[in-house]
């Protein structure tokens, strides 16, 4: 079968890589029906994260079941699945809180390569979510970013307490921002500020939801939030970038009291405890549980009440996935959809 390679910095192909097959008796064989290049891709592409060797690409899938371990008993052959990108089993007592991203016997999906043909899913009872039949070929975009982008800028809405009433600050314009603000809103935010300098994206911000945009970053993104807010910051902040300055632009535009809800893979970040500690904001985060949402996303993706799909603004066969990469790393596209 086909799938991705990235062998350094910038190096990605296409290759023959040897065909999946039941290792556990909980495992399940999908076979794709679409990826997708995720934005923290791109830190081993742009040489951030060092790679040691040749890896597989990609965490995010959606597709048909082929084959299944003796011990799954929730998908069967035939059946179309969503996961996300850490297989858990959804049973021990922090999946049960809600927690599926640090299950006890977390599996990171990104070892198994869903940036390919077929894939084998760890876990597949407490992983996979099955569609209610097989989708039209539309909803394909909106149940692929429920696999992560989706779902984890739901979490980080969540986290930063998005609700009726309230003013949310997002910060980051990329597929999880952009999905956060969509969240909010659907979680009944009253006004959702984006920050954002690419009138695309602050398009689809405003599309989702988004009610201002500050094109301002930093501490002086921070100010122009406290300036929509009579001087009080937004109730809750959603970081999606992971990096210093947007880490605190998060937390200074959050009044004290507020919630941040950060999902951006922390990069270099180092909180100052004084400052922190003068703060007086909730910091609730992390890898984000998509397991908890996915019932929930899937029904409102297939009733077309949302229709997060919109944030690929790209589509290229999987053989192309190198140039996915590239228009990603040059902000040519926001998302690229891998087409099989
Ligand atoms: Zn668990």
């Amino acid at each position: 079968m086909r799938g991705v390679m990235m062998y350094a910095a910038g190096d990605v192909r296409v290759e023959d890589r040897e065909m999946p097959t039941i290792v556990e008796p909980t495992d399940a064989i999908i076979k794709l029906a679409a990826s997708c290049v995720c934005g923290s891709d791109l830190w081993p592409y742009r040489g951030v994260d060092t790679l040691r060797r040749a890896r597989p690409m990609g965490h995010e899938y959606i597709g048909t079941v082929t084959e299944v371990g003796a011990d799954v008993t929730t998908v069967k052959p035939g059946d179309f699945v969503v996961g996300s990108f850490i297989a858990s089993d959804n049973t021990c007592e922090i999946c049960a809180a809600g927690y599926q991203s640090r299950c006890v016997h977390a599996v990171g999906m990104g070892a198994m390569g869903t940036q390919a043909e077929y894939a084998r899913i760890p876990l597949a009872d407490g992983t996979l979510v099955a569609t209610p039949g097989q989708p039209n070929p539309e909803l394909i975009p909106s149940l692929m970013a429920a696999s992560d982008v989706l779902g984890t800028g739901w979490f980080a809405a969540v986290a930063a307490e998005a609700g009726p009433g309230k003013t949310i600050a997002v910060v980051g314009d990329g597929a999880v921002g952009l999905c956060a603000i969509l969240a909010a809103k659907q979680l009944g935010a009253e006004r959702i500020i984006a920050f954002s300098r690419h009138a695309d994206r602050q398009a689809l911000a405003r599309e989702f939801g988004a009610t201002d945009i500050v094109e301002l970053r930093g501490d002086e993104g921070a100010a122009a939030v406290k300036a929509l807010t009579s001087g009080y910051g937004a109730h809750g902040t959603v970081e999606a970038v992971g990096t210093q300055e947007s880490m605190w632009q998060a937390i200074k535009s959050t009044r004290p009291g507020g919630h941040v809800g950060y999902v951006g893979v922390s990069h270099g970040v180092e909180l100052d405890g004084l400052r922190l500690f003068g703060s007086v904001v909730h910091l609730h985060g992390g890898p984000a549980p998509v397991r908890r949402f996915l019932p929930e996303l899937i029904q409102l993706i297939w009733d077309r009440r949302i229709d997060p799909g919109k944030v690929f603004d790209l589509a290229l066969p999987l053989e192309q996935a190198a140039e996915a990469y590239r228009a990603m790393d040059e902000r040519r596209a926001t998302k690229v959809l891998l087409t099989l």
